[in-house]
């Protein structure tokens, strides 16, 4: 295990299991709440922006061969699937010392820097100095990424290819602050490929076609394309395939008070024998393409 305290921690396969070029990544499931985060909510109500438990529910990828990578940090501080300069320059105090790109995910106030936890409920009552986003961005969000690319160059360099999920959960009903309609509700699980673009289709397949012989109601890139990271880091052309994984809350948690459901054994049960059958995948992938 490699931990930076309060940043991330790294689990490796336990010695006796070889290493299977697969990366699963939770950026979005980390609680360690920073003293110098300055929000006018109570950590109860941020939690709501939390994909709690995610890093639980795939805590069996490494017996596998797998890598499991996880953020420490909250997604309200900073958010790992956002590109750096995704900011709304309304949230920062003067002038941001280079060119800001806010996108559709700014505009919906949760950018790199999150204005709301849901409509209405701002994570703020001031503006943020130039000084604290840069350092959020230098001690968490970079440190995060250089541990995720260092894992996937590192199976990339060993096995001539990668495999990468990225992990995540959604609210079972959309809001004001969603890509889809407030109100819809959710299917149990949205596999992310930007439209096909982040990996090779076959994975997405795979990964669909698992999941429901598991049982689950399964949407590919509808509402969610995948985010900031696996468009970073997927490029199937090079042989890096990168799938965004969304699983609806309530099949494995309560939302409103942040507990595990009764749902949680099956759907972690589900996500171990998953990350079985994408190493499965990888192992006969990259033995065909070495
Ligand atoms: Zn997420």
């Amino acid at each position: 295990m490699h931990l930076v305290p309060g940043v991330l921690v790294r689990h490796d396969p336990p010695r006796g299991v070889a290493p299977v070029p697969v990366v699963f990544d939770s950026p979005h499931s980390g609680r360690v709440y920073p003293d110098d985060f300055g929000a006018v909510l109570p950590v109860s109500a941020l939690r709501g922006a939390e994909d709690a438990f995610v890093e639980e529910l795939f805590s069996a990828a490494p017996e596998h061969g797998a890598v499991l990578l996880a953020a420490l940090f909250p997604r309200s501080y900073i958010d790992g699937n956002r590109a750096p300069d995704d900011i709304d320059p309304r949230l920062i105090e003067g002038e941001w010392p280079a060119p800001l790109k806010p996108g559709p995910k700014s505009d919906l106030g949760i950018g790199l820097i999150r204005r709301a936890v849901v409509p209405g409920l701002f994570v703020y009552d001031r503006r943020l100095t130039v000084a604290e986003v840069e350092r959020r961005i230098a001690r968490y969000w970079r440190r995060y990424h250089a541990a995720l690319k260092g894992a996937l160059d590192r199976a990339h360099r060993a096995h001539g290819a990668v495999w990468h999920i990225d992990c995540h959960s959604m609210k079972s009903v959309a809001n004001g602050m969603t890509p889809d309609a407030a109100g819809t509700r959710r299917r149990d699980i949205v596999l992310g490929d930007r439209d096909g673009t982040s990996c090779e289709p076959g994975f997405t397949r795979l990964v669909k076609e698992t999941l429901e012989r598991f049982g689950f109601d399964v949407a590919v890139n509808d509402p969610y394309k995948g985010a900031e990271i696996v468009r970073r880091y997927g490029d199937p052309a090079t042989g890096r395939h990168s799938l965004q994984v969304e699983i609806r809350r309530d099949l494995f948690m309560n939302e409103a008070v942040h507990v595990r459901n009764e749902g949680f054994a099956r759907v972690q049960a589900a996500m171990g024998d998953l990350a079985a059958a994408v190493c499965d995948y990888a192992r006969a992938r990259s033995r065909a393409l070495g």
